[in-house]
């Protein structure tokens, strides 16, 4: 019952084509050989009519490209493969929702510099690249993301570093896009020397779902470089326990040997993850992976994505029945990042079930209720 098996995206799968290991083990030849037109998917997926009309139509919104390590993992038929639903476009996103928007989150309206969104007191987003090494269909940034739409990501990295100089108050840097893993060890290596100078930065983390889309980007050199930067952080993103194969598993664990703390986000997604049964899952085999879930994200508003968002109450559910039936550190915060820009708001189930002035009654996780008292007698001096 409680039974979790990692298996492998291994070569062998890779359709008729012959793959060497040191090929198929190099990122290199992952990126160089993503899935990315009809063809090349028609080869090895039968689609559905939404699958084919979206892989021809969403061309200038968000590129579809797929690396073939996690291209192995689809179900070759099921269009209701929770991974395909990740990747693989349907002509429902050529539909905007009237409640949808290109920038839900409010970011372009907070960025002091191009790339820097500073919404937070003490800690920035930077936008450092607009490319991933696969394309997510639900993207959050899919208005500036991969390269194919009229917006394009406006970074300025010398005058994003003089920025945070000249902001003591900032002291944690968070590193997305786009993908920063997909830079050369050397340029990420020059970005992270700049950002570790500044004394005020107290720490760096890195928002990365290279780990899961081409765990061959985590070679023992990039963990060797990126420890010389502790503390640092990096939040990955996996939204199904199928991702989490050997490989992904394997390249964790160099991350956390490296001593890298690691944070997974998921997103909550319609018949990928909306489940208490595949969350429960994901969680603890991240926990096996040594990442620590850190939030569940309610889907953006993004245009054409509402195929792929479920009910707030499907999120509180979810937590409902992860707390208190497995480990306290498997459990995310799920949130909500607020419409137009008021950052992430935390949502959780309703413990408290009446209080007054006397007491208040709460329920555990089995429903069942104790009552603790309101306030706190006032301090007497036992002496
Ligand atoms: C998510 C986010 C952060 C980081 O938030 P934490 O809750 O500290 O993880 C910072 N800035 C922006 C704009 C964000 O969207």
């Amino acid at each position: 019952m409680n039974e979790i098996t990692f298996s492998p995206s291994a070569p062998g799968y890779w359709g008729p084509a012959k793959v060497s290991p040191s090929d198929w083990n190099s990122a290199k030849w992952q990126l160089k050989n993503r899935v990315s037109t009809l063809a090349e998917i028609e080869k090895h997926l039968t689609l559905c009519d939404e699958e084919r009309a979206g892989i021809l139509l969403t061309g200038t919104k968000l590129a579809t490209a797929i690396t073939p390590h996690y291209f192995n993992l689809i179900h070759p038929t099921d269009p209701d493969c929770p991974i395909r639903r990740q990747v693989i476009p349907r002509i429902e996103e050529t539909h905007t929702d009237p409640s949808e928007m290109a920038d839900p989150c409010g970011e372009d309206s907070h960025m002091p510099v191009p790339g820097l969104v500073h919404r937070y007191p003490d800690r920035v987003l930077f936008l450092v690249t607009d490319r991933c090494a696969a394309y997510c269909r639900y993207c959050t940034r899919s208005r500036v993301v991969s390269g194919v739409s009229d917006q394009k990501l406006e970074t300025q990295w010398d005058k994003a570093i003089d920025y945070l100089k000249n902001t003591p108050q900032v002291r944690d840097v968070l590193l997305s896009g786009g993908d920063p893993l997909l830079f050369s060890d050397s340029k990420l290596e020059r970005l992270l020397s700049k950002l570790h100078a500044i004394p005020h930065i107290q720490f760096i983390r890195i928002g990365s779902r290279i780990p899961i889309f081409l765990p061959q980007r985590i070679t023992p050199e990039l963990c060797a470089m990126l420890k010389k930067f502790h503390p640092l952080f990096l939040s990955i993103h996996s939204n199904h326990p199928d991702e989490l194969t050997t490989e992904v598993r394997d390249g964790l664990g160099r991350l956390a040997d490296a001593g890298i703390v690691m944070g997974n986000q998921s997103v909550l997604l319609e018949r990928v993850n909306d489940s208490v049964e595949v969350q429960k899952k994901l969680v603890q085999k991240l926990l096996m992976c040594r990442v620590r879930p850190y939030y569940l994200y309610q889907g953006d508003l993004i245009q054409g994505t509402a195929h792929l968002r479920t009910d707030i109450a499907k999120g509180i559910e979810i937590i409902e029945g992860l707390r208190g039936h497995t480990s306290g550190y498997a459990i995310p915060q799920y949130v909500v990042d607020a419409p137009g820009g008021g950052g992430k708001i935390p949502v959780n189930p309703q413990y408290i079930v009446e209080s007054n002035d006397q007491q208040t009654i709460l329920r555990n996780y089995e429903g069942k209720q104790f009552t603790y008292p309101t306030t706190q007698l006032p301090k007497k001096s036992v002496l």
